[in-house]
């Protein structure tokens, strides 16, 4: 049975005027669950009209009762986390478990933004010249788009809409067309918790969506994750367009091996980190870079391991990992491994042509390992998004370094070792902006900001945390001065300093 997938605006489910639609899947099953609307240029128009109407309303209310709302959306999230997390795993294919920590990440960024009284104080100069005070608060941008991956579904929303509706925006969510069930929930919740209706809107589509995003005038700014050409295009059409765009995009995330590193615990640690969610996470280590002595020992106990992984439908309790997202995304998953082994790769671990038990139409692909892969290998150079793990071996902790920095992405990183001057290296010479030392998916805490360096973000602002407040956010500096009965005007045609009076 194909369930019909509505937009939400201005407090309403509706199917919308655009004719266009689009099948949903259960990757585990390879069945048809959804019927997605895709909206048109009228839905488009009906949803910026009423996110910029309540924008205003709602920018102009009271912190109290902002923050009431946080909190209570807060709630609403946590309570219903288990239904969330299914929606996640019937769409994405990844596991519950895994889907529930999903959840959890998310709400994190919910409760830093109920801190919303904090991250909006301003901050005041008294008396910087003779009667006159400075001071500065920020004020929101007005309508801001967040443009949504397939990967997480409930993650993603949440590192974009809590700050930007704390900060007094109003937000449109246009989710990947191929999970988009949970958003219509988050919606939902949103209304429950006393979000006025139009302050968050949940538009679907694709391309066309969301360039005519990109074009509204009315949109006042743009978050984006996803892959790295859309990413490029989304950064560069935004900002031509007069918009403040942060666009995060794909990566490469490398983990480097050091001899002197806890073999137990790496082996572990990165296949967790190369397997879990198949590999479609954005900080999921898709390359291992072992150094000298530990290349065959972490080979041989990673294989070890990953060959125990059950992989099945992700509502299985002992399921450790489900299927990938499409049959195209299998199927070129299995062409790049291919490729890897025509080109000299040894295939240490073959996940090709996994049938799995009753999902005989699911889009499964098992954990795959390639040794020996070199820079030039295609294997190396694609971003593969699935459960394949390559080696490189290198003979230094500076040649691991100089592969990292040559490599076009930088989103994560992370170091296995036991010496603290090879970490303290590894930190200041990558050119990477979120690194793990002994932690393979160093995914920054909510206070922190989530953003990676060059092909991995295009915009100078990184996600959530105290960048998340800034990129909603615009300054404003006053400069005020009262007149005393005494005052002598001192009004001068010279350029005014404090120094003058
Ligand atoms: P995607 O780029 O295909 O899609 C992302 C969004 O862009 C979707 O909402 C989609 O509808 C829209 N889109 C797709 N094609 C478009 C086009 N031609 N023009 C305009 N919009 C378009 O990404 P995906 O496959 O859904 O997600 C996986 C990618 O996201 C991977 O590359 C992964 O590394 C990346 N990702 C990055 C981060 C990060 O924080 N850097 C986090 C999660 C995922």
């Amino acid at each position: 049975m194909s369930t019909d997938i509505l937009h939400f605006i201005n407090g309403e489910e509706t199917a919308g005027s655009g004719e266009r639609r689009q099948d949903v899947y259960n990757p585990a099953t390879g069945q048809v669950t959804g019927n997605l609307h895709l909206g048109g240029q009228d839905d488009l128009n009906a949803a910026v009209a009423a996110a910029k109407e309540a924008g205003e309303q709602w920018g102009d209310m009271s912190l109290a009762k902002r923050s009431a709302v946080l909190f209570s959306f807060r709630e609403l999230v946590n309570a219903h986390a288990d239904e969330l997390a299914a929606i996640i795993t019937s769409e994405h294919g990844k596991v519950l478990s895994d889907a529930k920590g999903e959840v959890k990440r998310g709400l994190e960024v919910v409760e830093f933004a109920c801190g919303l009284f904090e991250l909006l104080k301003g901050e005041y100069s008294d008396q910087v010249s003779t009667g006159i005070d400075v001071y500065s608060f920020r004020q929101p941008l007005g309508v801001v788009a967040g443009i949504t991956p397939f990967n997480f579904p409930v993650m993603v929303p949440l590192w974009m809409s809590p700050v930007a509706i704390a900060t007094g925006n109003a937000f449109i969510l246009k989710p990947s067309e191929r999970d988009p069930s949970a958003s219509g929930l988050l919606a939902k919740l949103w209304k429950q918790a006393g979000l006025p209706d139009g302050v968050f809107n949940v538009l679907h589509g694709d391309k066309e969506m969301v360039d005519g995003l990109l074009e509204h005038p009315d949109v006042d700014g743009i978050s984006f994750v996803g892959s790295t050409p859309i990413a490029k295009h989304i950064h560069e059409t935004g900002t031509r367009n007069g918009k403040r765009v942060q666009a995060l995009g794909g990566a490469k995330n490398h983990a480097v091996i050091m001899p002197d590193a806890d073999m137990t615990m790496a082996a572990e640690h990165l296949n967790a980190a190369a397997f879990g969610s198949a590999g479609e996470r954005c900080m999921a280590i898709s390359v291992a870079v072992a150094v000298g002595d530990a290349a065959d020992e972490i080979v041989s106990r990673v294989k070890d391991l990953a060959a125990g992984i059950k992989v099945t439908d992700g509502t299985d309790p002992d399921a450790d990992m489900g299927p990938v997202i499409t049959p195209a995304a299998k199927e070129r998953i299995e062409r790049i491994v291919g490729e890897a082994q025509h080109d000299g790769a040894a295939v240490v671990l073959d996940g090709r042509d996994l049938i799995v038990k009753d999902h005989e139409e699911g889009f499964f692909v098992g954990p795959t390992i390639l040794d020996k892969v070199n820079q030039t290998m295609s294997a190396y150079e694609e971003e593969i998004f699935g459960p394949v793990l390559v080696v490189l071996r290198a003979e230094s902790l500076e040649e691991a370094i100089e592969i990292i920095n040559a490599n076009p992405y930088g989103n994560g990183t992370a170091v296995f070792t036991s010496n603290g001057a090879v970490a303290r290296t590894f930190q200041r010479k990558v050119q990477v902006g979120m690194i793990g030392i002994n932690v393979p998916l160093p995914v920054p805490v909510a206070w922190h900001s989530f953003g990676g360096w060059k092909n991995s973000l295009f915009g100078d602002l990184h996600m959530y945390g105290p960048d998340g407040v800034r990129f909603y956010t615009r300054g404003k500096v006053i400069t005020q001065r009262w007149p005393e009965p005494t005052h002598v005007s001192g009004a001068s045609f010279a350029m005014p300093s404090s120094s003058d009076h």
